[in-house]
């Protein structure tokens, strides 16, 4: 597996931002200014509340927030939106925008960054090890219809099969779209910071994760995360795995540092940041 830097990443970076966007915005007003260059920090030049959709290809968009990313994918049955957002006023308005077939969401984990439209859903897929995270947050309605690790869910011509990534949470999944070779990562996989911090999160379960991806390295060739840069190379894994391993064993120098109140140490691997425990 060839080693990717950061500057790399920079580099496929750059090929995204040609992407044509389209402009959307949660009340309708459109979103005037062009979209920053994407970043590790996966800050854009979005506003609070706001998205762009960004057409992919014919049958898949992104759907971009300020700190996060959303998609929706469309078969010849049904489309599937993965993650339903933080701020945006209406997910299901904006994804019934761009489809008339019946939209389903499935969550790759249940973080607020990715479950901020859910209740207007009403039912979802998601791994049921996510219930806990899921319904101890604030104004959480709704039922997971549970999905895990192996299962196929078929969008008409579309097969999307789900790979079990738990670590950052204990039902984080990742969605191969199996014939476009793409993996829909949602946060293990990415760039940017990657929160490891916290009860919920476990470095021993997501070092085995990255290590269960080598068997999945010859079924896709790109890799949409939920944050950081977009698209990712599949050559972040083996780096990833190696950081994460190498934290476990002590030796990767944390810094403190904290994130709303509570003490973390942050582990520069190179490829990405890890948050993990203070300790
Ligand atoms: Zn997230």
């Amino acid at each position: 597996m060839k080693m990717c830097s950061r500057r790399d990443f920079v580099k496929l970076m750059g090929l995204a931002a040609l992407t044509p966007m389209l402009p959307f915005s949660g009340s309708g007003a459109g979103y005037p200014s062009a979209m920053a260059a994407d970043r590790n920090t996966g800050t854009y030049d979005i506003k609070h509340g706001e998205a762009q959709v960004i057409p992919i290809d014919e049958n898949t968009w992104r759907i971009q927030e300020d700190m996060v990313r959303s998609f929706l994918l469309t078969g010849t049955k049904e489309a599937l939106l993965i993650d339903s957002g933080f701020h945006v006023q209406s997910m299901k308005k904006l994804v019934e925008g761009l489809t008339d077939l019946p939209v389903k969401l499935l969550n790759t984990h249940a973080d607020r960054d990715h479950v901020g439209g859910n209740n207007e859903f009403g039912t979802f897929y998601m791994s049921m090890a996510e219930a806990s995270n899921y319904y101890h947050g604030e104004n959480r309605k709704g039922t997971i219809v549970p999905v895990e690790h192996g299962d196929v869910l078929d969008l008409g011509d579309r097969e999307l099969e789900i790979i079990g990534l738990p670590g950052h949470t204990p039902g984080s999944i990742g969605v191969l779209d199996v014939e476009k070779r793409v993996l829909i990562s949602g946060d293990p996989i990415q760039d940017g910071n990657i929160y490891m911090f916290g009860v919920q999160r476990e470095m021993h379960a997501y070092v085995l994760s990255l290590k269960r991806l080598e068997e999945y390295k010859d079924r896709f060739d790109t890799i949409y995360p939920a944050h950081g840069s977009f698209p990712v190379s599949p050559d972040l894994i083996a780096p990833l795995y190696t950081g994460v391993e190498r934290i476990l064993a002590g030796k990767v120098p944390g810094v403190d540092d904290n994130r709303n109140g509570t003490p973390i140490k942050k582990y520069d691997i190179g490829v990405a940041t890890i948050l993990g425990d203070a300790k």
